[in-house]
């Protein structure tokens, strides 16, 4: 006992030691890692057990991607449909729409805590999308809401001390709009009920739709930090995206150009131009076995991060970004 007390005065004392203010103000510029579905490079994506493992790979923030049930709980899933990570096809066949897909927006919760969850798969020819990830069909993985990951992400941080971030996603809000659902107001509140409100709590919500995320700002009068996600090439509207957003999401095709006839890596001015309206680039999606013309994925992490100076990135390998960038840093 008295030996371990001593170790322990040592390494408190010299933890105190080791930490200059400086260290504060580096880590504020720290690059982030997104944890983009959750450990979903190894796990079944926005599986709980994909968040607990990217939680633990020491991401600094996890997605969740949001569309809500017919009996409006917000669930955490990529797509409006569901045949393509779950057997819906085979539980509920009757719930087919016309053009031949299941939504999620035609379950309730009930009924949807009742699919089992898969590796992304076609569901044309039952083949997993990503040949060497977790298999297809195997296990079991099920469904949740955004409320239930809340949980599972704030019981981790009261149980290990750390404060790692949320990053949801409002999904197609004009869609939900037809089905006559306001996803934004629902989605608020429930950050709002767990206590994010503000840009200092941690979270950071984005979304495709400009129109939406202006009004979650201007309507909704919130003080979240906002990301505007991007698909193509905009950035003449960058200076708009300021007046309602804190940060830009782009693909990285939008910010790597390609290589030039010496083989050196060309960049876009888009991280340029965002930095000089005063927006933070959260860029997407690094994949380790979706390389391109990358020759390996720490390569690829090199361009984006140090050459193009992003500020964050949404990856399927959370654990691997956090080690590049400790290393790098
Ligand atoms: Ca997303």
């Amino acid at each position: 006992m008295y030996r371990f007390g001593i170790l322990f005065l040592m390494l408190s004392l010299s933890c105190g030691e080791h930490k200059p203010e400086t260290k504060m103000e580096v880590k504020k510029n720290k690059k982030i890692v997104i944890a983009h579905r959750g450990a979903s490079g190894y796990l079944p994506e926005h599986t709980l057990p994909a968040k607990a493992m990217a939680y633990a790979m020491g991401a600094d923030y996890l997605e969740q991607d949001i569309v809500l049930s017919k009996d409006d709980v917000p669930i955490v899933i990529h797509d409006i449909h569901l045949e393509t990570v779950t057997d819906v096809a085979k539980k509920f066949p009757e719930k087919k729409r016309i053009d031949g897909r299941f939504y999620v927006i035609d379950f309730t919760f009930e009924e949807l805590k009742q699919l089992n969850v898969s590796e992304r798969f076609d569901p044309a020819t039952n083949k997993a999308v990503f040949s060497k990830r977790f298999p297809a069909f195997t296990s079991t993985f099920k469904l949740h809401s955004l409320q239930e990951e809340i949980e599972l992400i704030q019981g981790l941080n009261k149980s290990t001390g750390k404060e790692i971030g949320i990053y949801p996603e409002i999904k197609e809000p004009a869609f939900h709009q037809k089905e006559g659902k306001d996803i934004s107001k629902i989605v608020l509140e429930v950050l709002s009920d767990y206590g994010y409100k503000t840009k200092n709590d941690h979270c950071i919500l984005q979304c495709f739709d400009a129109k939406e995320l202006k009004r979650i700002r201007n309507e909704f009068k919130s003080k979240l930090f906002l990301v505007q996600l991007m698909e193509f090439e905009i950035d003449e509207k960058i200076e708009e995206i300021a007046n309602y957003a804190d940060g830009i999401g782009p693909w990285y095709s939008q910010i790597i150009k390609g290589k030039d006839k010496d083989g050196k890596w060309q960049i876009f001015g888009l991280v340029e131009k965002a930095h000089k309206y005063n927006l933070k680039v959260h860029t997407y999606t690094f994949r380790a076995d979706q390389l391109g013309d990358f020759e390996s994925f720490e390569a690829l992490l090199e361009v984006a991060l140090y050459e193009a100076d992003v500020d964050g990135i949404f990856t399927d390998f959370p654990d691997m970004a956090v080690d590049f960038i400790n290393k790098r840093d």
